[in-house]
């Protein structure tokens, strides 16, 4: 059987990599590896196109307000390509200020509204107190009862779309805006997020999930199953984190 290829398009690596995102990166290429998973990783940077079809699953980090308005109109006009590829069952995991930009649009504090990709159903708009904590999530989208743990650090507030799907219930922690009661987006196989740590050295089930519907895209089939890994030291860093989120309390 020929090696299923996965190609990661890691947008904006020098702009939005706040709090080590990257080692989200070296997860995937740590889990794919042992999975015989070809994976190539290119960079999307300012100018580059996005074709839909291109990329099995995008990337996108967190970065402050800054970074955000350096590149937010580039980002937008590579909405339409980056929406059509994941209509088009492309994955993608969008971390923290790359969430925030892959909803419709970011008003930043001091006023001025940055234009998102539109891949989520959501706007957020920068509030006063900054929402910074460990976070611990209940997610049930894979059909099986997971948990989330990761740190956020965010002063926007996200709000989604009456109909649009969180990425999970929050136990402990602010998540999208403090009051809902919970975190992050999903539309088909994209997954936006505040939470870092990064987030999938502690949450190696996301992982698999992303680079199995990667490889879904990739071979246009079913996503593959693959064989458990020896997680012990992932399960370890997940029980702080947990604990930390815990101890902090509800929301
Ligand atoms: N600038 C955004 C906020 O503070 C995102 C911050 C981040 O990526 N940590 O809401």
């Amino acid at each position: 059987m020929s090696r299923i290829t996965v190609r990661i398009g890691h947008l904006y690596p020098d702009y939005l990599n706040i709090y080590a995102d990257r080692g989200n990166m070296a997860v995937f290429e740590r889990r794919a590896a042992a999975r015989g998973l070809e994976l190539e990783v290119s960079a999307i940077g300012i100018g580059d196109p996005v074709k839909a079809g291109a990329h099995d699953l995008y990337y996108v980090g967190g970065g402050q307000d800054r970074e955000q308005a350096l590149i937010a109109d580039d980002l937008a006009a590579k909405g339409e390509g980056l929406r059509e590829g994941i209509a088009g069952g492309a994955a993608a995991l969008a971390v923290c200020g790359g969430y925030q930009l892959f909803g419709r649009r970011y008003r930043d504090r001091y006023g001025g509204d940055l234009p998102g990709a539109g891949v989520f159903p959501l706007e957020t708009h920068a509030g006063e107190r900054r929402m910074i904590g460990d976070v611990l999530l209940e997610c049930s989208f894979t059909g099986e009862e997971r948990t989330l743990a990761g740190f956020e650090n965010h002063a926007g507030r996200t709000v989604l779309d009456e109909r649009a799907e969180p990425l999970g219930r929050v136990v402990a922690g602010f998540g999208n805006d403090g009051r809902s009661g919970y975190e992050g987006c999903r539309v088909g196989r994209a997954v936006g997020t505040y939470l870092h740590g990064p987030l999938l050295p502690r949450n190696p089930w996301l992982a698999d999930w992303l680079l199995a519907q990667a490889a879904a895209h990739s071979t246009g089939g079913e996503p593959p199953v693959f064989e458990p890994l020896d997680d012990e030291l992932e399960a370890r860093a997940h029980a702080v984190s947990a604990a930390r989120a815990k101890a902090r309390g509800g929301r």
